[in-house]
């Protein structure tokens, strides 16, 4: 059996990020002002997650999905790399705007081709911060080849403000990019495939402006994708005495939102399960021991973990996820 799996952060500072991920999740970003993703749980490539402590300190991610496939994703799985890539982003200034493809056209850019579907909560916003997804109704492509010349692109995609708590899924496809002062949690498939259709004119650190990639990004939107709402969470009743509600679903995760202060056995799914505090603590007990999770903290429950208890230390908001 497989312990739960605590794995070191990977801070990841762009020019777009800010501070919030150190003084309001406590990751360790020193005197960085500039500090953007942390990235929870990820087996891409050279980014790799590094378990903390227990009897596999040390290990990496993708050493683990290698030797212990079945142990940590289950039974049934086929997959060779870890799916998801789990993080925290700080959108001290906004993104830039962007698309990425799906499974399929994924595998024209990238031999290991996975698309990127992704999903968001929104844990803070600073008030009037935008989140821009999706395109207006009736949008044709027509439309958007020549409002990139002309610089009116923003006439045709869905605006509109981030509200905490709220919760939107970016299906591959569609445009979209993160306004200026948001914090959320991001589940997305494990991929980086990006495209960028506009990038408000910004220069890099170089001087100059950011590559675009129209061409591509033209291939991979998804004219349908538009205009995204917000998710409608709904009560999953018979987990615990918690409020429960299934805040995003689709065929490559399932999000879950806990709250309250009641303790929980988890139900062996024969899945990997995710967990990240986002209020208050947690103990995690397992037969490997217990162990306590803070605010920002994210915990990688393998499939045979099995018995496994969660118990609120006070009131607390915990964020799961797993593969259908
Ligand atoms: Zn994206």
């Amino acid at each position: 059996m497989l312990p739960p799996l605590r794995f070191a952060p990977l801070i990841k500072r762009l020019r777009w990020g800010g501070t919030r991920l150190g003084s309001s999740l406590g990751k360790p970003i020193g005197t960085a002002t500039d500090t953007a993703e942390s990235w929870e749980i990820a087996d891409h490539g050279t980014d790799q997650s590094v378990v903390l402590g227990g009897p596999l300190a040390g290990w990496s991610l993708a050493q683990i999905v290698s030797q212990h496939p079945a142990e940590l994703l289950g039974t049934t799985a086929t997959q060779t790399t870890f799916p998801l890539l789990v993080k925290f982003l700080d959108a001290h200034d906004r993104l830039s705007l962007q698309v990425h493809p799906n499974d399929q056209q994924a595998r024209r850019y990238s031999p290991v081709g996975r698309g990127k579907t992704e999903a968001w909560l929104i844990l803070e916003a600073l008030p009037g911060s935008l989140i821009y997804a999706g395109l207006k109704s009736g949008t044709i492509l027509s439309d958007l080849q020549h409002a990139i010349p002309a610089g009116n692109l923003l006439d045709f995609v869905h605006v509109f403000e981030a509200h905490p708590g709220d919760s939107y899924l970016i299906p591959a496809g569609t445009v979209h990019a993160v306004g200026e002062g948001v914090l959320l949690a991001e589940i997305q498939q494990t991929s980086d495939i990006t495209f960028r259709l506009h990038d408000w004119g910004r220069l890099g650190t170089d001087g100059r402006p950011r590559q675009l990639h129209l061409q591509e990004a033209l291939e991979c939107v998804d004219l349908t994708r538009g205009p995204i709402l917000p998710q409608r969470p709904h009560t999953i009743s018979g987990i615990s005495a918690n409020h429960v509600e299934e805040i995003v679903a689709c065929e490559h995760f399932i999000i879950r939102r806990h709250q309250g202060r009641h303790s929980w056995n988890l139900e062996p799914r024969d899945r990997f399960q995710i967990f990240m505090v986002l209020d208050g603590q947690i103990d995690v007990s397992s037969d490997f021991g217990e162990e306590t999770l803070n605010k920002g903290e994210t915990v990688l429950i393998p499939a045979n973990c099995s018995p496994c208890r969660l118990r609120p230390i006070s009131a607390a908001t915990v964020l799961e996820t797993f593969v259908p």
